[in-house]
């Protein structure tokens, strides 16, 4: 088997599939030092410019003076400190849901929650282009997968009425897709499960931080409470600038996950120091809503900018605006034009986003100013044409 390695490799080349890794040599920021030199980067998920706050790093300095580096060990066993505790108080409180739940990362995060909740009696409704988090999640729980196509409502709707009622059924989405920055029809998938005795879990990794006025994310946008999105995983490396990940829901559920998710079980707490950062940057994220704003303002100057320019854009409202190439060849091409150019865009390919659908992942920040997407938008133009 390891002999055919190599060959599988060279094979990856061939087909502009295969992936390799950029040196990162400054803090995550707008204009990072990437391979040794300065580039403009159009590629984090660092939404709101909170890796790198000085008020964030501070917190996490005087942490890591108090609590060392490592937690030694899981939460149950004597890894859960007091800025683990109080990070999901306030998680909690912040999303408006009776209880929350750290774990160390959201990929753990989602498998720990399914594989827990979910058996071989269960059914698991997933939408095609759910995150590969929550498909392996369903996996690993043994349940019977039906996948619906993206964002199709009218064949969820039928797919549930046709099911087992002896079944538990789950609908699990993406809140905002992370590939298309789409959002998925909260509302609608609400109202599906209650009309079918379904169970609603969203992942809302791209969504909090980023939508909503408080920053809630799209429970928040929809208008929705945690009664009606019972099961809700956020991600704390994304628009908080940290690392980790949250559920929320109720106190039973919060409590069924404590005994039973292996993923939470079996595993070292995140470090407490990363707990206490992220406690500040909740803090800048909730009340600092001039992010959301200059968020909101430099996606729209893209939109437009890049629509005049005749390419096709996804319906999205949110940091991330792919814009679609089809091959893996063409999209590797482009991407590597623009660094050469000294921006940085990563080229999404199959197998992380559909056949023939490779693409240019384009996210802003709240750090990126009028000039740099112009910059982008300029530059996004030259490499097209050439
Ligand atoms: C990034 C992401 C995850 C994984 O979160 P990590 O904390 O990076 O492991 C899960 N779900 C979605 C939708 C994501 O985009």
């Amino acid at each position: 088997m390891l002999d055919k390695l190599g060959l599988q490799l060279e094979l990856s080349k061939t087909e502009h599939l295969y992936r390799s890794r950029k040196v990162l040599e400054s803090p995550q920021s707008v204009e990072p030092i990437i391979n040794g030199k300065k580039v403009l980067s159009f590629c984090s998920n660092d939404y709101l410019g909170l890796a790198n706050h000085p008020d964030v790093i501070q917190c996490f300095k005087k942490a890591a003076d108090q609590y060392g580096v490592g937690s030694g060990s899981a939460h149950l066993v004597s890894g859960h400190s007091a800025e683990h505790h109080a990070l999901e108080e306030e998680l909690a409180e912040f999303m408006g849901a009776e209880r929350a739940l750290l774990f160390s990362t959201g990929y753990m995060a989602n498998l720990g929650v399914v594989s827990a909740l979910c058996d071989r009696h269960s059914e698991i409704y997933e939408d095609k282009l759910n995150h590969a988090s929550l498909l392996d999640a369903a996996l690993l729980s043994r349940a019977r997968r039906i996948r619906f196509p993206h964002v199709d409502m009218e064949h969820l709707g039928k797919r549930l009425t046709q099911s087992n009622s002896e079944n538990n059924k789950f609908i699990i989405t993406d809140g905002v897709f992370s590939m298309d920055g789409d959002l998925a029809p909260i509302d609608t998938l609400v109202k599906l499960a209650n009309k079918n005795n379904a169970t609603l879990m969203v992942d809302d990794a791209h969504g909090i931080g980023v939508l909503g006025e408080k920053g809630r994310g799209v429970i928040e946008h929809f208008n929705l409470d945690n009664k009606q999105v019972p099961i809700l995983v956020g991600t704390l490396g994304k628009a908080f600038g940290t690392a980790g990940a949250f559920v929320t829901g109720s106190e039973d559920l919060i409590e069924t996950l404590i005994q039973k998710s292996r993923g939470y079980i079996f595993t070292t707490a995140m470090p407490a120091a990363v707990a206490a950062a992220t406690r500040t940057s909740l803090q800048l994220l909730e009340k600092e809503s001039w992010r959301r704003e200059k968020l909101q303002s430099l996606i729209s100057q893209f939109r437009k900018g890049v629509s005049e320019l005749g390419f096709e854009l996804i319906d999205s409202m949110t940091s991330i605006q792919p814009i679609i190439i089809g091959s893996s060849e063409k999209a590797l091409a482009l991407s590597e034009k623009l660094l050469e150019k000294n921006i940085l865009i990563s080229a999404i390919r199959p197998p992380t986003v559909p056949e023939g659908t490779a693409r240019l992942r384009i996210t802003f920040s709240a750090t990126h100013t009028e000039e740099q997407v112009d910059k982008l938008l300029a530059i996004l133009n030259e490499v097209t044409i050439e």
